[in-house]
């Protein structure tokens, strides 16, 4: 089947429910068992059933399916965030001794959580260039256990060779783990391209409305999956019935926000791209963009998330445009149905590729208004900046 046939079908079980479409939200800390040797059994498949609510309902479970089967694996996880999926693979990956090799371009927060929480467990971690490919056999150690991926990378957008990446990692005895948000399970393979581990932020376009923290983890390799299964729960990052099924609800729909989502940022970066305040627009789906080869060959499509980088303006200008904004909300987190601004400068934490261009930087979240409007709303924020 293909993937917007999965995304609409997978976790469902209607016979299971009396027929209901959707699987019911459970609210369920206490699983109860029929006799002392349903309960031992039951703890045997404690991975794949209900044993008890911190380790998974069956809303749970049928998301943790369902996003399986969209990012085409075997074994899905869900945990209270995406960064809770981050840090909770990291740590069960990792042991004292341990070398990991991090993309530079990384999610912040994971950044933090490396420099302020792995050190403290005796982990090292280099960060590697994202366009790096065969310079990176030369940062592998003997204890290099994980090279984490995020490709585009946060606020750069960075497109990586992730096949190229995976190979070398392999060698070397490594797993790779991609942070697969930026594509959502529609526009990215990760398992075609030879990652081990993908993680998703659900809280962005699997939401897809705003409204929930979430965060996945999915495999084909079965140990992966109860090791980090039983670290995030001995951590106890539970997730919660409720925002499972929201994120059901999401995936049901992403093939076609997304599809609108593509096409209205497609529009907007062609446009900005045209703009004299701007220098260059970071958004793979453009030709221009250095990462677009790379892109059109191992992506299927491009959401709805890019970064901006004007030409050098004030800081006041930059505030003057961004507060008179109408549609696109200052704001973090993205992937939801409306469109989002969020000023970069300064934010770019970069120390493998080192950041260079020296105007303000800025994400764009393009959501499903009409675009002509969202247009509009930029033209004016330009007007308001000022320059040239
Ligand atoms: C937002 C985000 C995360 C973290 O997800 P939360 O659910 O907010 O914790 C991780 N990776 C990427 C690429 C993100 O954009």
């Amino acid at each position: 089947m293909k993937k917007e046939t999965i995304l609409t079908t997978g976790g469902r079980d209607p016979d299971r429910f009396d027929g209901a479409v959707n699987v019911p939200v459970f609210h369920a800390s206490t699983i109860a068992f029929a006799s002392v040797a349903q309960m031992e059994a039951r703890y045997l498949t404690r991975f794949d059933v209900p044993y008890y609510g911190r380790s998974g309902t069956p809303t749970t479970l049928a998301l943790e399916r369902a996003v399986a089967e969209a990012e085409g694996a075997q074994f899905g996880i869900s945990a209270s965030s995406g960064l809770a999926a981050i840090c909770g693979t990291l740590l069960a990956l990792l042991k004292p001794g341990d070398h990991l090799l991090m993309v530079d371009s990384v999610y912040h927060p994971a950044r933090v959580f490396c420099d302020r929480v792995l050190t403290r467990f005796g982990v090292e971690t280099t960060y590697y260039d994202p366009l790096v490919v065969d310079g990176l056999r030369a940062l592998v150690r003997p204890g290099t256990r994980v090279v984490f991926c995020e490709s585009p990378g946060s606020l750069t957008f960075e497109v990586q060779d992730i096949p190229a990446i995976a190979k070398v990692a392999h060698d070397a005895g490594a797993l790779v783990v991609l942070d697969n948000t930026w594509a959502s399970p529609l526009y990215f393979a990760p398992f075609q391209k030879g990652v081990d581990l993908s993680i998703q932020a659900a809280t962005k376009y699997i939401g897809g409305h705003s409204d929930i923290m979430l965060g996945t983890i999915t495999t084909n390799d079965r140990a992966l999956y109860e090791g980090i299964k039983e670290t995030l729960n001995l951590f106890g990052y539970a997730t919660g019935s409720e925002e499972a099924m929201l994120a059901l609800r999401g995936l049901r729909t992403l093939s076609v926000r997304l599809e609108r989502h593509a096409r209205n940022a497609l529009e907007i970066a062609r446009w900005l791209e045209m703009r004299p305040e701007v220098e260059r627009v970071l958004y793979p789906a453009l030709e221009s963009d250095p990462g677009h080869l790379i892109w059109k060959r191992d992506f299927t499509g491009a959401s709805g998330l890019m970064g901006v980088v004007l030409n050098p303006a004030s800081a006041q200008q930059v505030a003057r445009m961004v507060d008179g904004m109408r549609l696109f909300t200052l704001g973090f987190s993205w992937g939801g149905f409306e469109s989002l601004i969020l000023v970069t400068t300064g934010h770019i934490d970069r120390t493998a590729r080192p950041w260079t261009s020296q105007g303000p930087t800025f994400r764009l979240h393009v959501g499903l208004e009409n675009v002509t409007d969202l247009i509009d709303d930029l033209q004016s924020g330009f007007d308001r900046l000022g320059v040239p």
